[in-house]
């Protein structure tokens, strides 16, 4: 439940022709240190890849835990996509809105983001196609610190 389907540096890197190989039509994108980092800076170059997408076709929509609505309001016009803001993942309520939006089957749709527990389980628990990217910059408190140490002890033990 917690093994990601694939894994990338960041979220730039993956590419529509990976998508498509993989039967994707449609992306949920995470926020917060998937597509800007903690200082809200938006990652180089994520206007042109969300652009690259929609020119394949592939439909995209957020879907962020967070509860600050004029923050993802923002990203969101920026690369002019719907947006789902308090999506409560890994819970399965954010994502079924994300997918009413999308229109496509589970199967056929991308989760993107940075967490374990939240991106990826939630895309599991979905069975759609789980996508872990590592976070665009460092916690900043102990707990997300902390956070961050149990994510990796997972992950190598799934790679095993
Ligand atoms: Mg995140």
């Amino acid at each position: 439940m917690l093994k990601p389907k694939a894994q990338f540096d960041k979220v730039t890197d993956i590419t529509a022709k990976f998508l498509k190989q993989n039967d994707i039509n449609a992306v949920i994108l995470d926020v917060d240190n998937t597509l800007i980092d903690l200082d809200r800076k938006p990652l180089e170059n994520i206007e042109k890849w969300v652009d690259s997408l929609k020119s394949e076709d592939i439909k995209i929509c957020i879907s962020s835990n967070s509860i600050k609505k004029k923050k993802i309001t923002k990203i969101a016009s920026i690369l002019d996509v719907p947006f789902i803001y308090f999506s409560t993942k890994p819970l399965k309520r954010g994502l079924k809105k994300a997918k009413k939006i999308l229109q496509e089957k589970n199967e056929n749709i991308a989760e993107i983001g940075d967490q374990l527990f939240t991106d990826v389980l939630g895309a599991n628990r979905m069975k759609m196609f789980s996508i872990l990217t590592k976070p665009i910059s460092e916690e900043k408190t102990k707990l997300g610190a902390l956070k961050r140490r149990i994510e990796q002890i997972y992950l190598k033990k799934i790679s095993k």
